[in-house]
């Protein structure tokens, strides 16, 4: 799989022994208390209410058959239908999903956008699978996963490792089991069959939006502030696109095979034409190399970690150099790493906030999926910096009564809304 197209990053370190999901849930459990939630309301708030686990038998092309093991969980359908990536990735696992699919129920409360949250993940290494048999296990993985999906019902995305090709086959899939082209099946669509204008770009152009606002509030200038991006897939790679764009210099990124700096600043556009050939950054002339290891401690004014969980940890966040760090990745920085941080003035903008871009559009796109009417992509975009301007005063409004960071800030007001709805729903019984 391309390591340019959408939501596949890497560059990483080896955190597996962080469960994610006990990192949501810390974080949940925090806010829950805050808020005086009903221990009721906790239970039924804080598990994921649907788990399935699928065998994916597939024709190699080598004849051989391997199997594959995938996982679609649904957290919340409180507010909507279930919504949330596919990631295909050799790290996934139960856990890792169930922590996703609860981060998007709080990423679609926080944008306040009509959704509730879900998660897929099959183990395997994409970047090791031809085309055909990438092909043939997104197919018979929607076939496996068809009970549960629909577009009333669970609404699938691109996430790392997968793209819009994964997706037009997903959607081909789904809708030759049910007879007739059902496009809001699925977002992150190509244009022609269904997709929205704006859609690649909505998660890095989410994240930029997302560190323009905190860097107003905070009293920093994009123009010419130092940025330095993990991960160079879609989400780090356009979210370094859009920072230059304000004039920011993109001081250091990596991707999955190492890490390259220039302290004047590199030429993101340059570095997009190198990565079409060489499929990595790994080289691009005018950067010097650079330890990944080092790359996250690199002296920055904005840091946006763009590739997986638990990069930001205890061992490390004492090492951070940065003002303001952007989570462009689902859970890049650990519940421990979260106090550390606070401590020494380091402003963390969370990713249920701050890559909340990307879900954004999506839900544009399966609205005018379900319109059969196509917007023009400035309108896509005015209406995403709404979004994204509007969710932040309201993650804000929150920290400062409470006196709370801006992450357990945005799980409050997350948590609140999904409470009153579920609360006006009731208890089916
Ligand atoms: N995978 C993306 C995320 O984690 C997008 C999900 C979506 O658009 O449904 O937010």
């Amino acid at each position: 799989m391309d390591s340019t197209s959408p939501e596949t990053t890497s560059g990483v370190l080896s955190t597996t022994h962080i469960n994610p999901f006990e990192e949501m849930a810390s974080r949940f459990d925090k806010a829950a208390e805050l808020l005086g939630l009903d221990p009721g309301m906790r239970k039924v708030l804080r598990e994921p209410i649907k788990e399935l686990k699928v065998s994916i038998p597939v024709v190699m092309d080598d004849g051989r058959i391997e199997v594959f093991i995938g996982y679609r969980v649904h957290h919340s359908v409180v507010r909507g239908p279930a919504k949330g990536g596919i990631r295909f990735d050799a790290g996934v696992s139960l856990d890792e999903v169930r922590a996703l699919a609860s981060w998007m129920t709080w990423k679609c409360a926080v944008m306040n956008i009509p959704f509730g949250g879900g998660k897929g993940g099959v183990i395997c290494d994409p970047r090791k699978l031809s085309r055909g048999e990438l092909e043939r296990i997104t197919r018979r993985y929607t076939s496996e996963i068809m009970d549960l999906l629909g577009p009333e019902k669970d609404v699938p995305a691109p996430d790392v490792g997968t793209d819009s090709q994964t997706m037009a086959w997903l959607m081909d899939t789904y809708s030759m089991h049910v007879r007739h082209t059902v496009t809001s099946i699925v977002t992150g669509k190509p244009i022609s069959i269904g997709g929205s204008r704006g859609r690649v770009e909505a998660t890095g152009r989410g994240v930029m939006l997302a560190g323009r606002e905190a860097a107003r509030v905070h009293g920093l200038p994009l123009e010419g502030a130092r940025v330095v991006v993990q991960g160079f897939g879609n989400v780090g790679s356009i979210s370094a696109k859009m920072f230059a764009s304000q004039g920011s210099r993109i001081i250091a990124v990596s991707d999955v095979n190492g890490a390259i700096q220039n302290p004047d600043g590199l030429d993101v556009a340059a570095l997009f034409t190198y990565m079409q050939k060489s499929r990595t950054v790994v080289g691009f002339p005018g950067s010097t190399p650079l330890d990944p290891a080092q790359l996250l401690t690199t002296e920055c004014d904005i840091l946006v970690p763009a590739a997986l969980e638990n990069q930001i940890t205890h061992e490390n966040a004492d090492q951070i150099r940065t003002k303001i760090i952007v989570e462009g990745a689902n859970g890049p920085t650990t519940a421990a790493a979260d106090e550390i941080l606070q401590k020494m003035g380091v402003v963390v903008i969370p990713d249920i906030y701050a890559n909340g871009g990307g879900v954004t559009v999506s839900y544009f796109e399966w609205v005018q999926d379900r319109m059969g009417f196509f917007w023009r992509e400035d309108e896509v975009n005015q209406r995403l910096e709404e979004l994204m301007v509007q969710s932040f005063a309201d993650v804000r409004e929150m920290a400062e009564a409470r006196n709370v960071s801006y992450r357990i800030a945005a799980y409050m007001v997350a948590i609140q809304r999904v409470a009153n709805d579920l609360q006006l729903r009731g208890l089916y019984a």
